[in-house]
């Protein structure tokens, strides 16, 4: 075939395909014109999951009324003038295309009114071809009807999933909108049927609890950084609280929503190893940044940016939520003075799950049987972060458990959890030194798959600067001839084999993390089980070392590692207190 120049209809249906992807691009691009033009108030209507109809009407600036047919010409914008302008954006939209693109797939009417004007007008086109223009009284601000998507592309058509997934897709994408502006009163209606109210009154918690209900939203935490040329500001969960996947995590850079892995990473790296493997956190961070350190012109649906420094965007957001998390992470003391020393706002404890007040003041107790669940009361999982204070030892219980006496109480402790922390945080300790190894006496023979042999001899560095020492040994083998010292006693084979094992399924850990997963999967395997009886030194030494740790209260897999009885909660339990 010849070479020819796509005829304008044919390019822009191509153009539309990069923006207007399903119902949901169409709302997002309509609802950025809406920010963009300065309105208070959208509102939203969808029928058919988008397929019907679209419309979003607005109270903002208008669109004179001699511009309208320009608005859905392509590359119209009245956003950006210079392709220096767009260092200094700070409107959502700037590539004029959204309008013609959307009219370009669907049967488009545009009515608006500028608020410097006291006619309006309205224009209509079918598949990109202006139908009609009409000069009239409409009141102010602006309303686009986008009937029918993509009723000349069939072909997209057939793209669409369900008539929920696509409604879930808006609902959503409405609700983040509508908390990354919540000075904004957004309606969202579906099929006649009102989904999302919100007050526009600047309260992100009541749009909040629309995003993940009312009970999540009320134990989601704050996050707020002020940096200079870089602000933060959102929420994130508390480590008790968490997800199987990363689909609950948000950001907004400059106003918009950003779908970056290296943000959602940090977020995600700041928990740390306080979260259980597989698990993730919740977020919604809102980041600000001057412009001319994104680039925004990267996507042409805008949902990726690129950052001029992208180290240190990253190091922002992971501060940002490990300082929240350490924050409002209970570090509990010999007394009772950790629970009055908490201040009225901040009374619901996240990582407890109930009113601080109602543990300091009132019965703890009565409010537990009143739900039902006294047995919870008997079984509180200790506070997950925070150091403990010194133990002294009772004993062995059942071969799995340590019981130990604090100035504030009881301590059951799981001795493999509790040893897993320990040797993990050892290994933590010494990264980047190399550890002291033990010699065996006899060499370990690995013998493994040929799949999983490449796995080993690519980890093999990382495993020798654990202390382990390993050679390739024949065909698919290994000769463990040395482990790290700490790990003395352990079994060698299977704190080697743990580096061939898969990760999880929606788990794709970075170079880095992988290390971390590999550690701790080491610690895991190499920890005492329950079920051996440790002798009065071990487990003395057990408790000493977990005394010694940054974070005794959790396995580095998430889990706790000891159950506290308060005095306080033993007095409530034997009736002496509170009981009435
Ligand atoms: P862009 O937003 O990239 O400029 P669009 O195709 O989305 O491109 O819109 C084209 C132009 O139409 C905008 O630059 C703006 O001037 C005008 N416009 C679109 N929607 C609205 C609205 N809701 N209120 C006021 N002006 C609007
Ligand atoms: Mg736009």
């Amino acid at each position: 075939m010849p070479i020819r120049v796509l005829a304008e209809s044919v390019a822009s249906q191509i153009a539309a395909g990069e923006v207007v992807e399903r119902p949901a691009s169409v709302v997002k691009e309509l609802m950025e014109n809406s920010l963009d033009a300065g309105a208070t108030t959208i509102k939203i209507r969808i029928e058919q999951a988008g397929r019907r109809l679209i419309e979003v009407s607005d109270d903002g600036s208008g669109i004179h009324v001699d511009e309208l047919q320009l608005a859905l010409g392509r590359h119209a914008t009245s956003k950006l003038f210079s392709t220096e302008d767009l260092f200094r954006i700070r409107s959502l939209g700037f590539r004029g295309e959204a309008l013609a693109s959307i009219g370009s797939v669907s049967k488009l009417l545009l009515v608006s009114r500028s608020h410097e004007e006291s006619v309006g007008g309205k224009v209509y086109c079918e598949a990109g071809i202006i139908k009609g223009v009409d000069k009239s009284g409409v009141p102010e601000g602006t309303v686009v009807r986008v009937e029918d998507l993509f009723f000349n592309v069939p072909a997209r058509l057939k793209f669409l999933k369900t008539d929920m997934t696509e409604r879930t897709q808006i609902n959503g994408l409405v609700t983040r909108y509508a908390m990354a502006y919540p000075h904004v009163r957004f309606f969202l209606e579906q099929d006649g049927k009102l989904i999302l109210r919100t007050q526009g009154n600047g309260d992100q918690r009541e749009v909040l609890a629309q995003l993940y209900g009312a009970d999540v939203a009320r134990q989601m935490l704050e996050v707020q950084s002020d940096e200079e040329r870089a602000t933060l500001c959102g929420f994130i969960s508390p480590i008790a609280l968490t997800r199987s996947n990363r689909r609950e995590i948000t950001f907004f850079v400059n106003g918009r929503w950003i779908q970056d892995v290296t943000l959602t990473t940090a977020l995600v790296h700041a928990y740390h190893t306080l979260l259980m493997v597989g698990r993730y956190p919740l977020g919604f961070i809102l980041l600000d940044l001057d412009p001319s350190d994104v680039d925004v012109n990267v996507h042409p649906a805008k949902a990726e940016v690129r950052f001029r420094e992208p180290d240190r965007v990253f190091s922002l957001v992971q501060r940002s939520v490990k300082r929240a998390l350490l924050a409002y992470s209970p570090v509990p003391q010999a007394s009772g003075s950790y629970w009055q020393s908490i201040s009225p706002q901040r009374a619901i404890d996240p990582a407890w799950g109930f009113s601080m007040d109602a543990a300091s003041s009132q019965s703890a107790g009565e409010q537990q049987n009143a739900s039902g669940e006294s047995n919870q009361i008997l079984a509180q999982p200790a506070l997950p972060t925070g150091k403990i204070p010194l133990l002294r030892l009772i004993g062995q219980i059942g071969a799995a458990y340590l019981v130990a006496e604090g100035p504030d109480g009881l301590y059951l402790i799981d001795q493999h959890a509790a040893h897993e922390r320990v040797l993990f945080e050892k290994f933590q300790k010494k990264m980047g030194s190399q550890m002291p190894s033990q010699t065996l006496l006899e060499g370990v023979i690995v013998q493994l798959s040929a799949q999983s042999a490449e796995k080993l001899s690519s980890q093999l560095d990382l495993l020798r600067g654990l202390g382990f020492d390993i050679e390739e040994f024949g065909f698919n083998s290994f000769r463990v001839t040395a482990i790290p010292a700490i790990l003395v006693g352990a079994d060698p084979d299977a704190a080697v084999r743990v580096v061939v094992e898969d990760f999880e399924e929606d788990e794709t850990p970075l170079q880095a993390e992988v290390e971390a997963k590999i550690i701790a999967r080491i610690c895991k395997r190499s920890a005492v089980k329950a079920g051996k009886i440790l002798s009065d030194i071990e487990q003395r030494a057990l408790i000493t070392d977990l005394e010694e740790c940054h974070s005794p209260r959790t396995c580095p897999h998430g889990r706790p590692t000891m159950i506290h009885l308060s005095v306080d909660l033993l007095e409530r339990q034997f009736g002496r207190r509170g009981a009435r």
